[in-house]
Formats: structure tokens, sequence, C-alpha cells
């Protein structure tokens, strides 16, 4: 089928605390930079936008750098526990798995679960589900992260969350370990998908359920989709993804949907960032936190928001 619009794609690896040393930043950048190029280019050959949000989930998940997937970091019993959601916005159909342990790509049941009366599964269910599926059990545990972990515990966990993106370099420096994905795309028939993948915000409690699979952190409409990152439950009170969504979806630009959103979000100190298209192609991105590690396609080129400086909040490009 003939493209109607322009595709447009925006991808996270994670806000956070800033990344000290540059080496860091480009290897995140190159990994960012090369899952746009890959994507985009799906969306330029016919891919619908869930199609490609969950490609790229799938390319994220893999890369041990983020805190989704592989890499994903333990939690205070030194277990993984993954979340990850869908939203279809032309369908209205959001579905997700809430955190499930040992297989490879929480992004793959999601999208099966997009297409069942059941639409959320927890734990035990999530289990099931990939036994019946025959998702072969994966050890998504790095050894960088494991270390990280026992480091962690031998300081009592006095860390309230992980940091952002695990490069040996970075997690010296900079507590450097959070970094869960998302990724939000407009197909070339005008359609938008939002997906975000987790493995938490690190050390919680067992039980803990994360933002990602919710939607205050994954949601979408036929007019807006957004995907956040940060402390979940900052998240969760402000809602972020739905409220930005729903301000657009009611009539208010993105960029005055985002500029709102973050303030509000500011005021009330939150630790958050959020990366959102709408249906005319305007792009748009926010964060409270120092960084937000996110990069996008604008239909001409590749772009990121690395190095933004810090007092940055939000930006759009219409
Ligand atoms: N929002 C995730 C959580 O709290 C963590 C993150 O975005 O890095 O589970």
């Amino acid at each position: 089928m003939k493209l109607q619009v322009q595709p447009k794609l925006i991808i996270h690896g994670g806000a956070g605390s800033s990344l000290h040393g540059k080496g860091g930043i480009e290897v995140v950048r190159r990994s960012l930079h090369k899952v746009v190029e890959e994507v985009y280019s799906l969306l330029l050959s016919g891919a619908t936008a869930s199609e490609a949000v969950v490609q790229g989930c799938y390319i994220l998940e893999d890369d041990p750098r983020f805190n989704s997937g592989t890499g994903s970091v333990l939690q205070s019993d030194g277990q993984i526990r993954m979340s990850a959601s869908l939203m279809d916005g032309a369908l209205g159909r959001f579905s997700g798995v809430i955190n499930i342990s040992r297989v490879k790509n929480p992004i793959e049941l999601a999208q099966f679960l997009q297409n069942s009366p059941d639409r959320v599964l927890s734990d035990y269910g999530s289990a099931e589900l990939a036994r019946e599926m025959q998702i072969p059990i994966y050890n998504a545990l790095t050894d960088l992260r494991l270390q990280e972990w026992i480091q962690e515990r031998q300081d009592n966990f006095k860390s309230t969350m992980a940091g952002v993106v695990a490069e040996p370099e970075l997690v010296e420096t900079s507590n450097a370990r959070r970094g869960t994905i998302g990724v939000v795309a407009l197909d070339g028939y005008g359609k938008l998908a939002s997906g975000t993948s987790t493995g938490g915000k690190g050390f919680e409690r067992i039980g803990r359920v994360s933002d990602s699979a919710m939607p205050a952190g994954n949601y979408a409409t036929g007019h807006a989709a957004v995907s956040c990152t940060g402390i979940g439950e900052d998240i969760i009170d402000e809602c972020l993804a739905a409220r930005i969504v729903v301000r657009v979806t009611d009539g208010m630009s993105l960029k005055d949907a985002m500029q709102r959103s973050f303030m509000e979000a500011h005021q009330n100190k939150r630790d958050l960032g959020a990366i959102a298209l709408d249906a005319s192609g305007a792009i748009a991105w926010g964060k409270t936190s120092q960084v937000l590690l996110a990069a996008f396609h604008d239909g001409v080129r590749v772009s990121d928001t690395l190095e933004l400086p810090e007092s940055t909040e939000v930006g759009c490009l219409s």
C-alpha cells in the first residue's frame, strides 16, 4: 500500500542523572541512532506503527546497555522481573505483561496479547502464557548488572533507584543503571503506536509494579502516542502518558500539552521523562530529570536529546 503520510519515529533508552564520561554518551548515541535508522526504514517500506514499535522494542531489549530484556536491572532479592506494554492508537488497544521473568523479549508477549480478550497479565499468568507460546527460557542477567547489584547490596540498597545506562565507564562514575526503553511511531498511513519495556527501577521490593505496563507510562490514541521513563511512582502519580495524550485528543497542540504536563510534573517535583508524537507528525520530548536518552527521525535526519542543557524541559518539532 502506498504511504500517505511521512512516517515519524522517536525512541528512548531511559532518563535520569547526567551521564558523565563522553565515551559513554557516544556509545549510547550510536546504539540509539542505529535503532532509529533500522526501524525508520521499516516504516518507509510499509510497516504499521505497531509492527515498527514492536521491532524497535525487540532491538532495544536485546541491547544489554539498556534496562529492559537482556541487561535488565535486578530487584532487591537479586531477581529480574520485567514489564512491557504495547498500545495501538488506531485500535485504541492496550496490552502488556507485568513482572515476567526468564524470557528474552517481554514485548513479544505484549504483542501477542493485543489479540487476546485478557490483555494485561501479571507474573504468574505471563509465565503461563510464555509456556503456552513455547517461548524458550532465557536468562536476561548480565555480569555488569550482577556486579551493580552486589555493590548495592554491600551498601545496603541505599540508592532509591538504579542509574541510567549500563556502560562500565558510566557505572563507575555516575551510578548509571536506569534505562527503560520506549518506541513511538507514526506510520505511513497516519496511525500511531507506542511501546515501553523495562526491568523496573532496580532494587525494588518484590511485587512492585512499574508504570511501563500501565497507561500512565505508555498510551496512544488516533491523535497522539507517548512512552515514559523515570521513577515509575512519579509517572503513575502524574498519569503522564495518558495525561498528555488525552490533552492532545481533546484538541490541545502536542507542544502545549507537553509544556503544560511537564510544568505540572516539575511543580510536583517528579523525576521523569517522555517521548511523544501526534498524528500531524509533530515530535516531542520532555524531562524533569537531568538527561533523557532519546533519538528520533523527522523524515529527513536522525537527531537526539543526549546533550541538551540540563535545564531544558520540553522540545517539540512540528
Ligand atoms: N519507569 C520505570 C519504572 O519505574 C523505570 C525507568 O523508566 O527507568 O519501573
